[in-house]
C-alpha cells in the first residue's frame, strides 16, 4: 500500500516510515512532484489538516494523510490554536512566540494548556480523522533545549520536566502528534 504524506519536513516522514508496518510504503511530496506551498487557511486545526490531504488528493490522485497541531490555552480562550506558529508573526520565529506567550500568561495563575495534532487521511472516497491531545501547562520561564516550538514552555501533567527536556522518544511515547499517529498507524494496519 502507497500513501503520501503532505508534508514537506523529511524528518516527519523518517520518524513516521519507521514506526508503520513494512507493507505501508510513505511516499512524500517530493516523490509525487509536489513542490508548491500547500495552502492552510481553514479556521480550524482539523480544517487545515483535510485542507492539506484532499489537495493533493485532488491535484494528484493519490491517497493522502495530513496533520496539523495547535497549542490551546485556557485562559486565552483556546489561543493561539490554529495560529500557534504565527503567533507572533508571519516570521513563524519560535522564541518571539513563547515570549509572547509567556507576556499574555503573565498576571495568570491559570496555566492550563493542551496540545491538540489532528490527522486527515483521505483514502478513495473516505475521509479519516484521528485526533492526538496532550495536556499540561505553561511554565513561568522556558527550560530544555530538545524539539521545537512550545516544547520549553509545555509541562505534560504528571511529568517534571518539560517536552523540551525531554529526548524525541520520550516525548513522542506521550505527545500529542504520538497518540494521533498511533491512531493512524492502528487504522492503516487493520
Ligand atoms: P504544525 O501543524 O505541526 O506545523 O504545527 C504548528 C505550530 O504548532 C508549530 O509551528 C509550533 O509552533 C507548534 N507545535 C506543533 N507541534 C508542536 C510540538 O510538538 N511542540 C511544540 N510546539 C509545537
Amino acid at each position: 500500500m502507497e500513501i503520501v504524506f503532505a508534508t514537506h519536513n523529511p524528518n516527519k516522514l523518517k520518524e513516521l516510515q519507521a514506526i508503520l508496518p513494512a507493507h505501508i510504503k510513505l511516499v512524500s511530496l517530493q516523490d509525487i512532484g509536489c513542490h508548491e506551498d500547500i495552502a492552510e487557511t481553514a479556521p480550524t486545526i482539523q480544517g487545515n489538516a483535510l485542507q492539506k490531504a484532499r489537495y493533493i488528493k485532488q491535484h494528484y490522485g493519490k491517497d493522502c494523510f495530513a496533520d496539523d497541531t495547535g497549542l490551546e490555552v485556557e485562559a486565552l480562550g483556546g489561543a493561539p490554536g490554529v495560529y500557534s506558529a504565527r503567533y507572533a508573526g508571519e516570521a513563524k520565529n519560535d522564541a518571539d512566540n513563547i515570549s509572547r506567550l509567556l507576556r499574555e500568561l503573565e498576571d495568570q495563575s491559570n496555566r492550563r494548556a493542551q496540545f491538540r495534532t489532528v490527522i486527515a487521511l483521505v483514502q478513495g472516497d473516505r475521509e479519516h480523522l484521528f485526533t492526538g491531545i496532550c495536556v499540561g501547562e505553561i511554565t513561568r520561564s522556558p527550560s530544555g533545549t530538545e524539539g521545537f516550538g512550545y516544547d520549553p514552555v509545555f509541562l505534560p501533567q504528571g511529568q517534571d520536566k518539560t517536552f523540551a527536556q525531554m529526548s524525541l522518544a520520550a516525548k513522542s511515547a506521550i505527545s500529542h502528534r504520538g497518540k494521533a499517529v498511533q491512531k493512524l498507524v492502528k487504522f492503516l494496519s487493520k
